[in-house]
Protein backbone atom coordinates (compact mmCIF):
# COMPACT_ATOMS: atom_id res chain seq x y z
CA UNK A 1 0.00 0.00 0.00
CA UNK A 2 1.00 3.56 -0.54
CA UNK A 3 1.12 6.55 1.45
CA UNK A 4 -1.96 7.72 0.10
CA UNK A 5 -4.45 8.87 3.40
CA UNK A 6 -7.41 7.19 2.52
CA UNK A 7 -10.51 9.89 1.72
CA UNK A 8 -14.30 9.66 2.32
CA UNK A 9 -16.70 9.71 -0.54
CA UNK A 10 -20.26 10.16 -0.14
CA UNK A 11 -22.88 9.01 -2.52
CA UNK A 12 -26.89 10.02 -2.42
CA UNK A 13 -29.44 9.44 -4.56
CA UNK A 14 -32.59 8.96 -4.58
CA UNK A 15 -33.90 5.70 -3.76
CA UNK A 16 -34.09 3.37 -7.37
CA UNK A 17 -31.96 5.20 -9.06
CA UNK A 18 -29.11 2.50 -8.93
CA UNK A 19 -27.02 3.75 -5.92
CA UNK A 20 -26.27 -0.04 -4.79
CA UNK A 21 -25.85 -0.94 -8.00
CA UNK A 22 -23.23 1.42 -9.66
CA UNK A 23 -21.68 1.22 -5.81
CA UNK A 24 -20.90 -2.66 -6.06
CA UNK A 25 -19.63 -2.02 -9.15
CA UNK A 26 -17.15 0.42 -8.33
CA UNK A 27 -15.84 -1.57 -5.54
CA UNK A 28 -15.48 -4.59 -7.85
CA UNK A 29 -12.99 -2.23 -10.50
CA UNK A 30 -11.26 -0.16 -7.40
CA UNK A 31 -9.64 -2.30 -5.42
CA UNK A 32 -8.37 1.08 -3.20
CA UNK A 33 -11.65 1.02 -2.11
CA UNK A 34 -13.83 -0.16 0.58
CA UNK A 35 -17.90 0.20 1.54
CA UNK A 36 -19.02 1.37 4.85
CA UNK A 37 -21.63 -0.66 5.77
CA UNK A 38 -24.39 1.36 7.42
CA UNK A 39 -26.46 0.07 10.61
CA UNK A 40 -30.24 0.12 10.24
CA UNK A 41 -33.67 -0.51 12.25
CA UNK A 42 -35.17 -1.07 8.26
CA UNK A 43 -36.16 -4.83 7.96
CA UNK A 44 -33.79 -6.89 5.61
CA UNK A 45 -35.13 -6.88 2.28
CA UNK A 46 -35.15 -10.93 0.74
CA UNK A 47 -31.41 -11.86 0.05
CA UNK A 48 -30.21 -8.68 2.00
CA UNK A 49 -27.43 -9.92 4.61
CA UNK A 50 -26.89 -8.97 8.19
CA UNK A 51 -23.18 -7.25 8.05
CA UNK A 52 -22.94 -6.81 4.10
CA UNK A 53 -25.47 -4.31 2.90
CA UNK A 54 -26.67 -3.28 6.52
CA UNK A 55 -26.00 -4.50 9.88
CA UNK A 56 -29.67 -4.75 10.89
CA UNK A 57 -30.70 -3.31 14.65
CA UNK A 58 -33.54 -2.78 16.74
CA UNK A 59 -34.57 0.81 17.40
CA UNK A 60 -33.21 0.40 20.81
CA UNK A 61 -29.84 -0.26 19.77
CA UNK A 62 -29.71 2.35 17.29
CA UNK A 63 -30.66 4.74 20.15
CA UNK A 64 -27.88 2.91 22.36
CA UNK A 65 -25.36 3.69 19.43
CA UNK A 66 -26.51 6.97 19.32
CA UNK A 67 -25.87 7.91 22.73
CA UNK A 68 -22.37 6.03 22.84
CA UNK A 69 -21.87 8.56 20.01
CA UNK A 70 -20.43 5.53 17.14
CA UNK A 71 -21.65 7.44 14.42
CA UNK A 72 -20.10 9.94 12.06
CA UNK A 73 -23.95 10.64 11.19
CA UNK A 74 -27.01 9.16 11.40
CA UNK A 75 -30.99 10.30 9.67
CA UNK A 76 -33.87 9.18 9.54
CA UNK A 77 -35.45 8.08 6.33
CA UNK A 78 -38.93 7.30 5.68
CA UNK A 79 -39.74 6.15 9.13
CA UNK A 80 -36.61 3.96 9.76
CA UNK A 81 -33.15 4.87 11.18
CA UNK A 82 -29.89 4.91 9.60
CA UNK A 83 -26.51 5.51 10.68
CA UNK A 84 -22.63 5.45 9.07
CA UNK A 85 -20.52 3.80 12.34
CA UNK A 86 -17.22 5.53 12.66
CA UNK A 87 -14.58 2.94 13.72
CA UNK A 88 -14.74 1.09 10.38
CA UNK A 89 -14.37 4.18 8.27
CA UNK A 90 -11.30 5.33 10.57
CA UNK A 91 -9.69 2.04 10.34
CA UNK A 92 -9.83 1.87 6.12
CA UNK A 93 -9.04 5.42 6.15
CA UNK A 94 -5.54 5.19 8.11
CA UNK A 95 -4.38 2.29 6.05
CA UNK A 96 -4.62 4.15 3.02
CA UNK A 97 -8.22 3.19 1.45
CA UNK A 98 -10.95 5.37 0.25
CA UNK A 99 -14.31 4.34 1.63
CA UNK A 100 -17.69 4.86 -0.09
CA UNK A 101 -20.67 5.88 1.99
CA UNK A 102 -24.22 5.11 0.54
CA UNK A 103 -25.96 7.94 2.54
CA UNK A 104 -29.27 9.91 1.95
CA UNK A 105 -29.08 13.98 1.95
CA UNK A 106 -29.25 14.90 5.75
CA UNK A 107 -26.36 12.37 6.05
CA UNK A 108 -24.28 14.13 3.70
CA UNK A 109 -24.75 17.60 5.40
CA UNK A 110 -23.71 15.80 8.73
CA UNK A 111 -20.75 14.51 7.12
CA UNK A 112 -19.40 17.70 5.18
CA UNK A 113 -19.95 19.62 8.35
CA UNK A 114 -17.58 17.15 10.31
CA UNK A 115 -15.03 16.13 7.15
CA UNK A 116 -15.39 19.04 5.03
CA UNK A 117 -12.84 17.50 2.66
CA UNK A 118 -14.93 14.07 1.84
CA UNK A 119 -15.95 14.02 -1.69
CA UNK A 120 -19.51 14.32 -2.69
CA UNK A 121 -20.79 12.74 -5.56
CA UNK A 122 -24.74 12.82 -6.40
CA UNK A 123 -26.10 10.14 -8.71
CA UNK A 124 -29.11 11.39 -11.00
CA UNK A 125 -31.65 9.38 -12.57
CA UNK A 126 -32.42 9.62 -15.92
CA UNK A 127 -35.94 10.84 -15.32
CA UNK A 128 -38.86 10.64 -12.68
CA UNK A 129 -40.67 7.79 -14.78
CA UNK A 130 -37.44 5.32 -15.17
CA UNK A 131 -36.89 6.54 -11.16
CA UNK A 132 -40.22 4.86 -10.62
CA UNK A 133 -40.00 2.55 -12.79
CA UNK A 134 -36.69 1.05 -11.32
CA UNK A 135 -38.15 1.14 -7.63
CA UNK A 136 -40.65 -1.17 -8.89
CA UNK A 137 -38.55 -3.49 -11.00
CA UNK A 138 -36.32 -4.43 -7.79
CA UNK A 139 -39.45 -5.98 -6.95
CA UNK A 140 -38.68 -5.84 -3.03
CA UNK A 141 -41.00 -2.66 -1.92
CA UNK A 142 -44.48 -2.49 -1.41
CA UNK A 143 -46.81 0.47 -2.72
CA UNK A 144 -46.71 2.70 -0.16
CA UNK A 145 -43.04 2.65 0.19
CA UNK A 146 -42.35 3.14 -3.25
CA UNK A 147 -44.67 6.38 -2.81
CA UNK A 148 -43.33 7.40 0.08
CA UNK A 149 -39.83 7.40 -1.83
CA UNK A 150 -41.48 8.64 -4.91
CA UNK A 151 -42.12 12.01 -2.85
CA UNK A 152 -38.57 11.58 -0.87
CA UNK A 153 -36.70 11.54 -4.38
CA UNK A 154 -38.42 15.25 -5.86
CA UNK A 155 -37.32 17.24 -2.45
CA UNK A 156 -33.53 15.23 -2.61
CA UNK A 157 -33.45 16.23 -6.57
CA UNK A 158 -33.43 20.13 -5.41
CA UNK A 159 -29.99 19.51 -3.10
CA UNK A 160 -28.08 17.86 -6.22
CA UNK A 161 -26.09 21.22 -6.65
CA UNK A 162 -24.44 20.45 -3.16
CA UNK A 163 -22.41 18.18 -4.56
CA UNK A 164 -19.09 17.85 -5.71
CA UNK A 165 -19.58 16.17 -8.34
CA UNK A 166 -23.37 15.16 -10.29
CA UNK A 167 -23.32 11.87 -12.12
CA UNK A 168 -25.92 10.50 -14.56
CA UNK A 169 -26.69 6.83 -14.28
CA UNK A 170 -28.14 5.97 -17.58
CA UNK A 171 -25.66 2.83 -18.03
CA UNK A 172 -24.25 1.43 -14.88
CA UNK A 173 -20.61 0.75 -16.21
CA UNK A 174 -20.55 4.57 -17.58
CA UNK A 175 -21.73 5.64 -14.30
CA UNK A 176 -18.99 2.93 -12.09
CA UNK A 177 -16.87 4.55 -14.66
CA UNK A 178 -17.38 8.17 -14.17
CA UNK A 179 -17.25 7.71 -10.64
CA UNK A 180 -13.88 5.57 -10.42
CA UNK A 181 -12.17 8.85 -12.52
CA UNK A 182 -13.46 11.05 -10.25
CA UNK A 183 -12.06 8.49 -7.24
CA UNK A 184 -8.37 8.56 -9.25
CA UNK A 185 -8.54 12.53 -10.25
CA UNK A 186 -8.93 13.40 -6.28
CA UNK A 187 -5.94 10.87 -5.27
CA UNK A 188 -3.01 12.74 -5.06
P1 LIG B 1 -30.66 2.30 -4.96
O1 LIG B 1 -29.51 1.62 -4.24
O2 LIG B 1 -30.28 3.65 -5.49
O3 LIG B 1 -31.91 2.35 -4.17
P2 LIG B 1 -30.64 -0.09 -6.68
O4 LIG B 1 -29.17 -0.24 -6.94
O5 LIG B 1 -31.28 -1.02 -5.72
O6 LIG B 1 -30.97 1.44 -6.27
O7 LIG B 1 -31.36 -0.15 -8.11
C1 LIG B 1 -32.78 -0.07 -8.25
C2 LIG B 1 -33.21 -0.92 -9.44
O8 LIG B 1 -32.78 -0.29 -10.65
C3 LIG B 1 -32.60 -2.33 -9.45
O9 LIG B 1 -33.58 -3.23 -9.94
C4 LIG B 1 -31.42 -2.20 -10.41
O10 LIG B 1 -31.12 -3.43 -11.03
C5 LIG B 1 -31.94 -1.17 -11.41
N1 LIG B 1 -30.89 -0.34 -12.02
C6 LIG B 1 -29.81 0.24 -11.42
N2 LIG B 1 -29.09 0.97 -12.30
C7 LIG B 1 -29.71 0.86 -13.50
C8 LIG B 1 -29.46 1.39 -14.82
N3 LIG B 1 -28.41 2.18 -15.07
N4 LIG B 1 -30.32 1.07 -15.81
C9 LIG B 1 -31.39 0.27 -15.57
N5 LIG B 1 -31.69 -0.26 -14.35
C10 LIG B 1 -30.87 0.03 -13.32
P1 LIG C 1 -32.60 1.75 1.48
O1 LIG C 1 -33.66 1.50 2.50
O2 LIG C 1 -33.17 1.89 0.08
O3 LIG C 1 -31.47 0.76 1.57
O4 LIG C 1 -31.94 3.16 1.81
C1 LIG C 1 -32.76 4.30 1.96
C2 LIG C 1 -31.91 5.56 1.98
O5 LIG C 1 -31.07 5.54 3.13
C3 LIG C 1 -30.97 5.67 0.78
O6 LIG C 1 -31.05 7.02 0.31
C4 LIG C 1 -29.60 5.40 1.35
O7 LIG C 1 -28.57 6.10 0.68
C5 LIG C 1 -29.78 5.95 2.75
N1 LIG C 1 -28.80 5.42 3.72
C6 LIG C 1 -28.26 4.19 3.80
N2 LIG C 1 -27.40 4.11 4.82
C7 LIG C 1 -27.37 5.35 5.39
C8 LIG C 1 -26.65 5.90 6.49
O8 LIG C 1 -25.83 5.29 7.16
N3 LIG C 1 -26.91 7.20 6.79
C9 LIG C 1 -27.81 7.96 6.10
N4 LIG C 1 -27.96 9.23 6.48
N5 LIG C 1 -28.49 7.46 5.06
C10 LIG C 1 -28.27 6.16 4.70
Amino acid sequence: MSKHIGKIYVISAPSGTGKSTVIAEVLKRSTNSKFSVSATTRAPRPGEKDGTEYVFVSRDTFLDMIEKDQFLEYAEYAGNFYGTPIEPIREWNSQGYDVILDIEVKGFKQVKEKVPEAIAVFLMPPSMEELERRLRSRGTDSEETIQKRLKIAAEELKLSEDYDYVVLNDEVSLAAEKIINIIESERE
